[in-house]
């Protein structure tokens, strides 16, 4: 049984109890696991749900976002402080993997992946191409957010979990959650703040509600959400769309596949 984990649900800003938006997906092999996107203290989550600094094998940075990148240099170096010696995969596309580059070089006087306890490696991947990601086919969409941006099918065996990460609606929503068992939004505002969703080109709750409609899934887990307190009020907007089981996660949550 796959296992997906929200070790943080929260948006660009941080709350007491919600750290930056990441996943882990853990397949039926739990010792060798994907993480999705590095911001905030992911490394403190990864440790809470219980994942050492072994556990991960492959690491997806959606866009360059603070939230979303911005603890990758710390977090590499935790991995080794921890006791890490299996190689790390790190996966984005072109124009992410340029400020992943940019990033590690800034730390270079410390931070020589040449001279590492264990290997970290850059794979770039784009539009429509599939890899395996920690043992799991996976094919990556481009999204419509305001910088590059990824979402992420996975086929596991019982079914498909699909994150979006940041985006508006765009017509590469229906490919990557069709038929999904778990659709996974972000969901940065209500719809009442539709302006401020367009102008930074994010998802309202309603519109996740819409999309995971769209795309016949059977579940909704919205994420990235906005407002400290809102889970109740995303759930019900996203409801007034989509008939399927809505969760609203809190940090450290799980949902079997
Ligand atoms: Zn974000
Ligand atoms: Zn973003």
């Amino acid at each position: 049984m796959a296992r997906v984990i929200f070790l943080g649900t929260a948006a660009a800003l941080p709350f007491a109890h919600q750290t930056n938006t990441a996943l882990a997906l853990l397949p039926d092999d739990p010792s060798s696991s994907l993480l999705i996107d590095c911001g905030g203290d992911v490394y403190g989550a990864l440790l809470r749900a219980g994942l050492g600094p072994d556990t991960i094998a492959d690491l997806l940075v959606t866009h360059a976002h603070i939230d979303h990148i911005g603890s990758l240099p710390s977090l590499i170096e935790s991995f080794r402080l921890g006791g890490r010696r299996r190689p790390l995969r790190i996966y984005a596309i072109p124009e992410v993997m340029a400020v992943i580059e940019r990033l590690l070089d800034v730390f270079s006087y410390e931070l020589t992946l040449d001279n590492w306890p264990y290997a970290v490696t850059l794979d770039t991947v784009d539009q429509g191409q599939e890899r395996t990601l920690a043992g799991m086919p996976a094919r990556v969409f481009r999204m419509d957010h305001s910088i590059p941006s990824i979402g992420v099918r996975l086929e596991l065996p019982n079914g498909v979990v699909a994150y979006t990460c940041d985006t508006q609606p765009n017509p590469n929503l229906s490919a990557l959650g069709r038929n999904a068992q778990i659709l996974v939004t972000e969901c940065t505002f209500l719809h009442q703040h539709a302006a401020f969703a367009r102008a930074s080109k994010h998802l309202t709750a309603l519109e996740a509600g819409q999309c995971a409609a769209d795309c016949g899934a059977q579940m909704l887990a919205l994420v990235h959400r906005g407002m400290e307190g809102d889970a109740t009020a995303a759930r019900d907007e996203a409801a007034q769309a989509f008939s399927g089981a809505i969760l609203s996660p809190t940090d450290g949550d799980v949902v079997e596949v």
